[in-house]
């Protein structure tokens, strides 16, 4: 597995890249967008970490270029803490995900490995996740066999949660992805319907499997399907 490092920072680049490489990954590092875009052209990778605020070329340039070439490699964007219209932007350019600096190294570790996992297995027609499950052709929901019904905005939510099962989504992730709306909009929007999801999803069913993490975000429990 090849990874593409774009970071001007040095120890932060430096600080990935042998992380990256110690965990058994080919890493390539560039230093400034122009760099980093003539590598992500021509080296043939299955991810790349983007950062945005880069010399020659800003990160938003190399992803625009990129996206227009037909590539389709897996981007994941770097960010500082106050950038947050930065990443709105970065998920509507076509980044696959964001990661807001600072950040634990094992944090970032799973967000590649979850890229990388998602680029490799073709398309799934059916989410699972324990007795729930969604079918994304028929557009049906069901848990322990009960047919569910579900409004389109409770359907992509829930989607977005069974796609990323296992992970703290922030508000902010949720927003820009089922509402297409700035973080900074009227978050008790999410909060509502999460409980409406919940009420039709969770509540007459074990186990239980939408929870509340406290000042970050919601997460669906990943369970083996039965
Ligand atoms: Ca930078």
């Amino acid at each position: 597995m090849k990874i593409l490092i774009v970071e001007d920072e040095l120890k932060t680049g430096d600080y990935l890249r042998q992380g990256l490489t110690e965990a058994g990954y080919v890493v390539d590092l560039a230093r400034d967008g122009l760099d980093g875009l003539h590598l992500a052209l021509d080296g043939d990778y299955h991810l790349i970490v983007l950062d945005i605020m880069l010399p020659s070329l800003d990160g938003w340039g190399v992803l625009q270029k990129l996206r227009r070439s037909g590539r389709e490699t897996p981007v994941l964007f770097l960010t500082a803490r106050d950038e947050v219209a930065d990443r709105v932007r970065g998920l509507e350019l076509g980044a696959d995900d964001y990661l807001v600096k600072p950040f634990a190294f094992a944090e970032f570790l799973a967000r590649v490995r979850t890229l990388l996992r998602r680029g490799r297995i073709s398309e799934p027609e059916t989410l699972r996740s324990a007795n729930l499950e969604l079918d994304l052709l028929r557009r049906r929901v069901s848990r322990d066999g009960q047919r569910i019904d579900l409004t389109a905005k409770e359907f992509a939510l829930l989607e977005l949660l069974l796609r990323r099962q296992g992970e703290v989504l922030p508000r902010s992730l949720i927003a820009s992805q089922v509402w297409d709306m700035n973080f900074d909009s009227d978050t008790n929007v999410i909060e509502v319907a999460v409980r409406r999801l919940r009420a039709k999803v969770d509540d007459a069913f074990e186990p239980k499997l939408i929870r509340t993490v406290r000042g970050m975000g919601y997460v669906l429990e990943s369970m083996e399907p039965v």
